[in-house]
């Protein structure tokens, strides 16, 4: 029988260009070695391209203004002329919007932080009660019209009035950017009835994720009231709510009277909402169905079925199949990597690919009697089936080793391994130290390269990276830091450093994904089993050990940052995944107290992303992060120093979750945030030893050794000196040594002023 084509929808596409084309032309731009006209061209073609992509795989539903040249959100800061006052001098529009991104003089950049619980990072607005709102939707609409030139009837993409004010702050002392509704609400008409003035079937996507993270009462209240005018002042306009990354059952309830188009409900990571649609009230359906977060292939049997499900609840008519959330998150294609393992690649889908996914699904649905179509089916089950059959994935070596694990944390109290370490390690009061790395210089990146081109030998590569290990150290011992560390010169970044050397993963040639404005990452992917074909940090920390008599600390990444920076399985529980990746660590710090080193450093940096949106979920996934973290530290001796890093600052909400990981030593960032967020370590009671770091290493200035001496006085009237480490914040990769250099130099005098102090009085 052939049924009513199924209608497909995307809800937002990436924009970085497959070759990363708008990340170069800006960065060229702002170093003024290419024109503005260059980054108008460019991003032209490119918004071109990708609708093309859309509409030649049979795209419905198509958005416009899902581009930026730096981030959406800043985009809608924009369009109702929200521009800190700090910035409001700047005339050209371009360079005004750059420098609200990024800074300039003395204007501070606008603070940039985490979308959600994904990697890509957002701007958050500055807002007051008496700011000069204005509409300037130029960009919304010429992007329209680009698209219209091509043929394309493009939704409007916006992000809608709740979740904008939320995620937004007050600059004027008051507290919540909720309240600021009554001005911003009637600017959302206006651009509405504009919008209207487009055609006679106009389509608006208003993003509302904020609906998804546990939303209270106002929040509710102000979504209702808010869509409800919408709806009620330009009933021409098609609109459309959409919310990602969870459920949205609550919200769902609340729209329940209110006239729209449809909702968009995340089916991937919230199929909780299958519950909500008998309160859908006739709105159309956007089933987030194609994953918009993760690299796997669609199973198409189980998408049917679920459209079945569907069909129970709705009127088939009333079910468009969509991506669940924005392809932003994915990487472009799958045509480039031809280095992907053959047996490996079919099992993935990329932003390209699952735009066919959704046409394919479509075709298959409605039998409408493409031939093929069977075919298609056929081949998408047969992938799946390999998938789960593969020898590749399945490692009962390691299997086993998870189901005998008998000892899953380390031995001793706090206090029974502090005083077992302070024997033999015989540090100073206030123990100084780094987080690890020390500048990457271009002639350390050029030594990877010519490694990975067959440039130079193996063996020429690591005395090259011990004679820059050799500097390292010296340069330690001569300004005179207590724990030293080999600098990590041989590794290219925290997690693919690691990845590489463990079977069950594999790595993308060009699969960037945005992070933020033009900065990328290339996530690896864990799509088997996990183990460690040897030791991964043993020889060049041992090496570093035996140059010099001060102890040398170990830096291996956590577990949980491990998994949280990479596309992971989805056929395996994440936590399982997580123990896998646990067990290699603690196989490594045994290794590597073998060999004789005595303090060992676990990063963690990425330990709150893996954070669920919803309080139901994040206990559980608390419980098995810190299982992990334990379990991959369980092989430290009662004398071995665990350290824990994190680049965070705010502890607040976690601080008996860092309690339940019990380092011995935790070193952190502080120095942005000052003494106000370290006093809950003390007045929770916290009782391990914490590194607070005393310096900003994002920034390429120089504290003097007056101000650090400061800095560690403050420090001390917020905990006792005796369980006080001194260290930057963070690693020093990104800094250049002629900054590293003083700045240690006047960690380390400033340290030894405090501590003449101390011993005097
Ligand atoms: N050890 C790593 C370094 O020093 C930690 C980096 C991080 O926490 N982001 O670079
Ligand atoms: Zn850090």
């Amino acid at each position: 029988m052939t049924q009513r084509k199924l209608k497909t929808y995307v809800t937002g596409y990436p924009r970085i260009g497959e070759d990363r084309e708008l990340k170069k032309v800006i960065e060229r731009f702002w170093e003024q070695r290419e024109g503005l006209d260059s980054v108008t061209r460019i991003s032209k073609d490119l918004r071109i391209r990708h609708w093309q992509d859309q509409k030649a795989r049979g795209i419905d539903f198509i958005s416009s203004n899902d581009f930026s040249l730096y981030d959406s959100m800043l985009d809608m800061a924009v369009l109702f002329n929200a521009i800190p006052e700090r910035f409001r001098h700047i005339e050209d529009d371009h360079e005004r919007y750059f420098a609200m991104a990024r800074g300039t003089g003395d204007a501070v950049a606008m603070e940039m932080t985490k979308w959600f619980n994904t990697n890509y990072h957002y701007i958050v607005p500055e807002l007051s009660g008496n700011m000069d709102l204005e509409l300037r939707p130029a960009k919304a609409f010429s992007e329209f019209n680009e698209a219209a030139e091509v043929g394309i009837n493009t939704k409007i993409n916006l992000i809608g009035p709740v979740t904008f004010l939320a995620l937004s702050k007050r600059v004027d002392g008051n507290e919540d950017a909720l309240d600021l509704m009554p001005a911003f609400l009637p600017l959302y008409v206006s651009l509405l009835r504009s919008i209207s003035e487009l055609g006679d079937e106009v389509f608006v996507q208003f993003e509302e994720p904020i609906v998804v993270r546990d939303p209270d009462n106002k929040i509710l209240e102000c979504l209702k009231t808010a869509y409800e005018t919408l709806a009620r002042a330009v009933p021409r306009v098609r609109l459309i709510v959409t919310t990602y990354f969870d459920h949205a059952t609550e919200a769902v309830e609340a729209l329940r009277d209110v006239h729209l188009f449809a909702m968009g409900l995340d089916l991937v990571c919230g199929p909780e909402n299958l519950l909500a649609l008998d309160r859908l009230n006739g709105k159309k359906l956007i089933a987030g169905m194609i994953d918009g977060r993760n690299i796997w292939k669609n199973d198409y049997q189980r998408s049917l079925s679920t459209l079945q499900a569907l069909e129970h609840a709705l009127q088939p008519e009333d079910i468009i199949l969509s991506t669940s959330c924005s392809l932003l998150h994915v990487p472009y294609s799958l045509t480039q990597e031809i280095g992907l393992d053959p047996e490996i690649r079919p099992w993935m889908s990329f932003a390209r690919e699952k735009l066919m996914e959704l046409s394919d699904i479509s075709d298959i649905h409605s039998g409408n009697g493409t031939p093929g179509n069977p075919e298609k089916l056929e081949t998408n089950q047969r992938i799946i089936r390999d998938r789960q059959c593969s020898l590749r994935i399945h490692d009962p070596a390691v299997r086993r080793r998870s189901r005998s694990i008998t000892q899953r944390v380390r031995e001793g109290s706090f206090a029974e391994r502090a005083m077992a370490q302070s024997k033999v390690l015989e540090l100073p009061l206030l123990p100084t130290t780094t987080i690890g790395s020390f500048p990457q210089t271009d002639s350390l990146r050029k030594l990877r390269q010519d490694l990975k081109k067959g440039a130079i030998s193996g063996d020429e590569y690591a005395l090259r990276i011990r004679n820059h290990i050799d500097s390292c150290i010296e340069f330690q011992e001569r300004i005179g830091l207590d724990v030293l560390v080999h600098g990590e010169p041989e590794r290219n970044d925290m997690v693919e450093y690691f990845g590489e050397q463990l079977s069950g993963f594999a790595f993308t040639q060009n699969g960037w994904v945005q992070s933020y404005g033009t900065r990328c990452v290339k996530p690896p992917v864990i799509y088997g089993d996990i183990n460690r074909r040897g030791s991964m940090t043993v020889d060049v920390i041992s090496y570093a050990q035996s140059r010099t008599r001060k102890p040398v600390k170990g830096i291996l990444t956590g577990p949980v940052t491990i998994l949280n920076w990479s596309f992971v399985r989805d056929d395996i529980e994440r936590s399982d995944v997580c123990e896998q990746i646990a067990l290699v660590i603690r196989d490594e710090i045994e290794d590597l107290q073998h060999v004789g080193i005595g303090i060992v450093q676990v990063d963690e940096a990425a330990f709150k992303e893996g954070y669920p949106l919803r309080r139901e979920k994040r206990d559980r996934y608390e419980r098995w992060a810190v299982k992990c973290f334990q379990l991959a530290v369980s092989s430290a001796r009662m004398t071995t120093q665990v350290h824990m890093h994190m680049c965070y600052s705010d502890f607040t909400d976690i601080i008996q979750t860092i309690e339940r990981m019990d380092a011995d030593v935790l070193a952190i960032e502080t120095s942005r945030s000052g003494n106000r967020l370290l006093k809950v370590f003390n007045d929770r009671g916290y009782s391990n030893n914490i590194g607070p770091g005393v310096y900003d290493i994002h920034s390429p200035r120089v504290p003097s050794v007056h101000e650090l001496t400061d800095k560690i006085r403050q420090l001390l009237q917020a905990l006792p000196a005796s369980r006080v480490w001194i260290n930057p914040d963070c690693g020093l990769k990104t800094r250049k040594w002629a900054e590293v250099s003083p700045s240690l130099r006047n960690m380390v005098t400033a340290t030894r002023a405090v501590r003449r102090h101390l011993a005097e009085s």
